[in-house]
């Protein structure tokens, strides 16, 4: 579909181009990932705390959007914007860049930078341009690019999700079909730091369909690793119905992790069916406790405020957390009805007072992190200067 055109008078060929990338410490896992694409493309990103010439590069979250967009808007370069909110909501973000890449970047943002460069006008599959767009034609397979290069980052083992939770982006950006990175690229980068730390919606998903586990596949990549492995904490956390004792006994035996985080949400099993997490109360009720026979502390996610969540639904998540609490860590946000998902433009349910009085006082005594009053904190509380 082409509609309008994009400057096309005005872009000229930039041989020697200087591309930027806007640092923000939450997006930094993809500056590893999109930095180390790039160079294999011949383009340095160099991580800055402003825009600058010639292009500027911005991951965007739809938490952080409101902070950057002025940022952006009076940018006097070329500006480029991906990230989560870029692909669910390309055509606000249209508005105040002048490229939005739509999902995943590794393929598509080098192919922009070359066709920047050599003065083309920015039609790429998988931008949207002005108000031009099309679909992007390709879909990342792992192996063919590097977990990361020079900066550091985690190993991103899998992509994609089986699963449609309410609330979740991550199957709009990366779809409902698991991609895996084979077990010698993983070790490949796994091995070349003291400790191995990945990402994936579900770790002990890797090299199944994101339902049927493979514990022969997740045991070889284990095993493949030499140092100290860190499988199932942040940003490689579980779900509840995975974890048993094969799981169990794997982390057990090659792992470095005294914790085992994974997702509760809500202690509501009428909750959970309507936010379709596949999984219920009594799944997560095993889970702590074989993670107790495993001597394995429990971090547990749950969600506040939840637009269909009743007086008594949220009652019953405080008992879950209270329970939770005393053998491990809950995790606590607050919904946010993000752009994308099922329950987008939805409004958060107000939070009992003994919501509060209970988070509050376990916060105090350290069995409660998260930001379950205010869902900003938890993206603004790092410094904005850490560049590497
Ligand atoms: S919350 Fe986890 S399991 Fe649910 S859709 Fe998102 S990534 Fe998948």
């Amino acid at each position: 579909m082409e509609t309008g055109s994009f400057f096309p008078e005005t872009v000229k060929a930039v041989p020697t181009m200087q591309v930027n990338w806007r640092w923000i410490h939450a997006a930094r896992n993809s500056f590893a990932v999109l930095s180390a694409a790039c160079e294999g493309n011949g383009f340095d990103l160099k991580p800055v705390d402003a825009p600058a010439d010639d292009v500027t590069c911005w991951s965007l979250s739809s938490i952080n959007a409101p902070v950057y967009q002025d940022e952006i808007a009076a940018a006097d370069c070329i500006t480029v914007v991906g990230g989560p909110h870029a692909t669910a909501c390309p055509r606000e973000v249209s508005g105040w860049a002048d490229h939005v890449i739509v999902g995943e970047g590794e393929f598509v943002l080098p192919r922009l930078l070359e066709n920047i460069r050599i003065g083309g006008d920015g039609r790429i599959p998988g931008v949207m341009t002005g108000d031009w767009y099309e679909p992007a034609n390709a879909c990342v397979r792992l192996d063919a690019y590097p977990a990361f290069t020079e900066m550091k980052g985690y190993v991103e083992i899998s992509r994609g999700c089986p699963f449609s939770c309410g609330y979740c982006q991550t199957p709009q950006i990366f779809g409902h079909c698991m991609r895996h990175r084979s077990l010698d690229e993983v070790a490949r980068y796994a091995n070349r730091h003291e400790q191995s730390r990945f990402v994936s919606p579900n770790a002990f998903a890797y090299g199944s369909d994101g339902r049927h586990p493979r514990w022969d596949r997740v045991e070889r990549l284990l095993a493949a690793c030499r140092n100290q492995v860190f499988f199932g904490t942040f940003p490689s956390e579980v779900r509840p119905e995975w974890i048993c004792e094969e799981s169990l006994s794997l982390i057990n035996r090659y792992c470095t992790n005294t914790k085992l985080h994974f997702g509760a949400q809500s202690g509501s099993d009428r909750v959970l069916a309507r936010l379709q997490r596949g999984h219920t109360i009594a799944d997560v009720m095993r889970a702590l406790e074989l993670c107790r026979d495993y001597s394995l502390t429990p971090v547990v996610d749950f969600i506040v405020g939840l637009p269909f969540e009743s007086d008594e639904d949220q009652r019953e998540t405080l008992g879950l957390i209270r329970l939770v609490s005393r053998s491990g860590v809950v995790h606590v946000h607050r919904f946010i009805p993000l752009p994308g998902t099922p329950l987008a433009g939805q409004a958060a349910r107000p939070l009992l007072p003994e919501t509060e009085k209970l988070c509050g006082k376990l916060a105090l005594s350290g069995k409660l992190t998260g930001s379950w009053d205010d869902p900003a904190v938890r993206f603004f509380r790092r410094p904005s200067n850490d560049i590497p």
